[in-house]
């Protein structure tokens, strides 16, 4: 494939094969990136790019999609397979769509919803005024734990999720993150979410491979929506998903898709996300998604050895967040991501629970091991990467400290190559 573009457009040919040797050649430590497999690559540059199918399998606007409309079947039945729920939409083209379109069935222009405060965690998508879910609906957060004193430090504040629910009575309550390490409490929202006459929808963007083999417990059944990407743990192409066991909301949510908000589907990449589901429900992907929690872990537990301060202490999950105000009040997220990246640890900035920087500069680091444990890394490294990232921040991005440790994740990166 590679050598077809190199003949037809060397320009473009050079650019993927630069960005190749960057994948092969550092150390993807973003919470939210992961390497798919070459199947799923041939997949998603199939000829199934070149067809429209508006609408859905049996009902569709153009003529010529009896493969696609088993394509779009057979992605639906894995996912309900994978996730055990009674109703998929897997057109949504990513995640933010799926949510849009969720928004879309649900609520009216003006109604009120519940999310996290977007600085302790959250994702665009949950409320931010500069996006739709923002400007057009009435977002309302509820924070975290601050208190360093508690237990439940850095966790979601259930009592306050409670309390706002009964004040301001949303339609929806959010939950699921892009920046939460720890265990989500499904049922502890279904419960909040009865008593006010609200629908809980679980975005499990972030630990979608960690829930489909029971790393982490299932939104389902007690949240009546769920939306996901395919691209971060679940490691399929980018796309969004949306996932329901209610009939009439299933439908509503096919409408809001399509015509509500898209137009032809993507179906090279609908495809794709069916051969992503298939190696999903395969036991090893089980086995895939143990060792990204035992590697996070393992990262955690070195990092905190570096006298690195993490949110919530740790981590349940496949990321953790790194708070720099601690141990080098004067770094910031931007400075540190900036000095790892020149050691070929690519991580990025994340603003943490009681920020005050920006978000373009930030207080906080967050990382990942979902793209590492793809490469076959386990808890050996993860303590050698915990040294290497110390280092670098402990010596503030000395020049000689940035070559030893490039030097270093040169050499891990050709003892664990990417899938291919
Ligand atoms: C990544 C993410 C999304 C959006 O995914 P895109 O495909 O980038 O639109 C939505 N919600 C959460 C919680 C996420 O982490």
């Amino acid at each position: 494939m590679d050598d077809v573009i190199a003949v037809s457009d060397p320009e473009v040919a050079q650019i993927i094969a630069a960005e190749q040797r960057r994948q092969e050649t550092t150390l993807e430590l973003i919470a939210s990136e992961n390497h798919v497999s070459p199947a799923v690559m041939a997949a998603a540059g199939s000829c199934l790019t070149n067809k429209y199918c508006e609408g859905y399998s049996g009902k569709r606007y153009y003529g010529g999609c009896g493969e696609y409309d088993k394509v779009e079947t057979l992605a639906i039945e894995r996912v309900k397979q994978l996730f055990g729920c009674g109703f998929a939409n897997v057109q949504p083209h990513s995640g933010a769509n799926a949510n849009a379109a969720v928004f879309m069935a649900l609520m009216e222009p003006g109604d009120t919803f519940l999310s996290v405060v977007l600085s302790d965690g959250g994702h665009l998508t949950h409320g931010s005024p500069v996006n739709m879910s923002g400007k057009w609906f009435n977002a309302v957060h509820y924070p975290l734990v601050y208190d360093e004193s508690r237990e439940d430090y850095g966790r979601i504040d259930y009592d306050e999720v409670a309390r706002l629910a009964a004040e301001h009575r949303p339609k929806l309550i959010l939950c699921g993150y892009s920046a939460y390490p720890r265990t989500i409490d499904f049922e502890r929202f279904a419960a909040i979410a009865a008593d006010c006459g609200a629908l809980v929808m679980a975005d499990i963007a972030h630990i979608a491979g960690l829930v489909a083999t029971g790393a982490h417990p299932s939104p389902f059944p007690q949240c009546q929506v769920v939306t996901t990407t395919t691209h971060k743990t679940l490691r399929g192409p980018r796309g969004g998903l949306i996932m329901t066991n209610d009939e009439a909301l299933a439908a509503k949510f096919d409408k809001a898709v399509f015509p509500g908000l898209q137009g032809g589907p993507l179906m090279h990449i609908i495809a794709a996300k069916a051969v992503a589901f298939a190696e999903a429900l395969d036991p090893s992907f089980g086995d895939y998604c143990r060792q990204i929690v035992d590697n996070a872990g393992a990262l955690a537990a070195g990092l905190l050895e570096q006298g690195c301060h993490l949110v919530s202490g740790g981590t349940d999950n496949h990321l953790m967040l790194m708070d720099l105000r601690p141990s080098w009040p004067e770094t910031t997220g931007k400075q540190a991501s900036a000095w790892l990246e020149a050691a070929g640890i690519i991580t990025n900035k994340n603003t943490v629970p009681r920020e005050e920087r920006s978000p373009f500069t930030t207080s906080g680091l967050r990382l990942g091991t979902p793209a590492l444990t793809t490469r076959g890394m386990k808890e050996p490294q993860m303590q050698q990467i915990a040294g290497l990232i110390g280092r670098v921040l402990n010596d503030q991005g000395c020049p000689e400290t940035i070559d030893t440790v490039r030097a270093g994740v040169l050499e891990l990166c050709q003892q664990f190559p990417m899938p291919h």
